[in-house]
């Protein structure tokens, strides 16, 4: 046998069987947001590589390790996209959205790609809903997608998600807390990480966000960017915090949160887990206010977040949160014989037609076979079509729960099912509308 193909390292194949809960999540963060106003926006995979050089910045782990960055057949530099921002922001721009009025409110659910170590909750392909508001500068911005990102969290069932809050100011306050933050590191140069070594010149907030045990310890007593926010900033902060609590979307204060993209200016937060392991940042997110004027674009402050979707699935399984049941078929029609398999095909259409979900037979099995495999498909209810039922016309319909035998007539089978499971159909209407009361 020759020999077969693996998926690529770092990916992960989404199998029938599990799909819907993938669906289940997206649809109800979609829905979520929808109910603030976000509409779907769709970007490419790639783009120009450029663009994530100068918005995601280029002293970033991301842009220094981790894109996956190729020349096409044109030779033109293309990068898979490793967040969805920048996209989101290149839209903006390209499509002048920004001229409607503002804020202006995307959301997506898109893949993103990673060159990183592949362990639980990090892949090289990994999902990701987000949401942007573009053109919204005041603290009830902030506020608002916080709450937006708490809500969906909580309507999905998940609870021990603690929100971390920080400010990371702005270019001007940020300046002096820079000078500050080298002449403190710079005292323990040695000891820190090679990786930290080298981000005291260029970047030295991010040794604050450093997982090496000996740069945490000294980060520890850092000067706090809390500490340096200048008067606007503060005030823009204390704006936030009163929001939340008017909110009641309670948090706590980090102030090593820094995000490990460059764009991030004044509020930053992180939804985080203890139960899935280290990679416990659900949700990551903050206030972007200089990046679409960096872009090219209008001072136009914005803000957004990112939410893993793979690390929400991997914490939703371990907390046991509910997810819809599968779909199991309305009714499995068993046909006996070629003419009363092509009849079934007809049947199951008009049915399918009224939304009804209704599978046959396609390989020509015996009675027997089919009816074990009704069973395992845990239809509701089945119909043998034979040669006496075509010349009659008629057909039992059974309930496999009960095993109650309906008599149907099979020119009105779509009326008469509709009949005979009215209930069934009713039920379930009944349990989604509860379920939705319910949120
Ligand atoms: P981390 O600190 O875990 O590397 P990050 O700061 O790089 O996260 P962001 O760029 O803010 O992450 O992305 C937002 C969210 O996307 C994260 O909070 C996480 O839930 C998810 N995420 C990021 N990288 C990965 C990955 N490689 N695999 C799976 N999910 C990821
Ligand atoms: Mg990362």
């Amino acid at each position: 046998m020759a020999q077969t193909i693996t998926a690529v390292r770092g990916t992960q194949d989404v199998l029938p069987g599990e799909s819907r809960k993938w669906q289940y999540v997206e649809k109800t963060l979609l829905q979520t947001a929808g109910q603030y106003g976000y509409r779907e926006l769709r970007v490419p995979v790639f783009e120009q590589t450029g663009l994530f050089l100068r918005s995601v910045g280029d002293t970033t782990d991301v842009v220094q390790k981790e894109m996956y960055t190729f020349d096409d057949k044109g030779g033109r530099s293309l990068t898979l996209r490793p967040e969805g921002t920048a996209g989101a922001v290149r839209a903006l721009l390209e499509h002048g959205l920004y001229n409607d009025a503002l804020p202006v409110k995307a959301c997506y659910v898109l893949s993103c790609y990673r060159y990183e170590k592949p362990q639980a909750g990090r892949l090289r392909e990994f999902h990701q809903f987000g949401v942007e508001c573009f053109g919204a500068p005041a603290p009830s911005a902030d506020a608002e997608v916080i709450a937006l990102a708490h809500n969906a969290l909580r309507r999905l069932g998940l609870q021990n998600i603690r929100l971390e809050l920080n400010s990371i100011g702005c270019p001007t306050c940020r300046a002096e807390y820079l000078a500050a933050l080298r002449a403190y590191f710079a005292d323990y140069k040695d000891q820190l990480c090679a990786t930290c070594q080298d981000r005291l010149e260029r970047n030295p907030m991010r040794i604050l966000d450093c997982k090496s045990p000996v740069c945490q310890a000294i980060a520890q007593n850092a000067p706090k960017m809390l500490d340096y926010l200048c008067d606007d900033c503060q005030a823009h902060f204390e704006g936030v915090k009163a929001r939340l609590n008017a909110a009641g979307v309670e948090y706590v204060i980090n102030p090593s949160i820094v995000r490990g993209l460059d764009y991030y200016t004044r509020t930053v937060f992180e939804f985080v887990s203890t139960e899935i392991g280290a990679q416990g940042t659900v949700c990551a997110g903050g206030r972007y206010d200089g990046l679409v004027a960096e872009m090219g674009g209008p001072q136009l402050p914005s803000l957004g977040f990112g939410l893993g979707l793979e690390r929400l699935l991997l914490l939703m399984e371990k907390q046991n949160c509910p997810f819809p049941a599968e779909q199991k078929p309305h009714l499995y029609i068993a046909p006996m014989g070629e003419a009363a398999q092509i009849a079934a095909a007809t049947y199951a259409d008009a049915l399918r037609q009224e939304g009804f979900c209704v599978l046959t037979d396609l390989n020509g099995r015996g009675l027997k076979a089919q009816m074990k495999y009704a069973d395992k498909l845990g239809a509701a209810y089945t119909l043998v079509l034979g040669d006496d039922e075509l010349q009659t016309g008629a057909a039992q319909l059974k309930n496999m729960a009960t095993g109650a035998q309906t008599p149907v007539k099979l020119a009105e089978l779509t009326a008469a099912f509709y009949a005979v499971t009215k209930q069934t159909a009713l039920s379930q209407l009944e349990e989604s509308a509860a379920r939705f009361n319910k949120e």
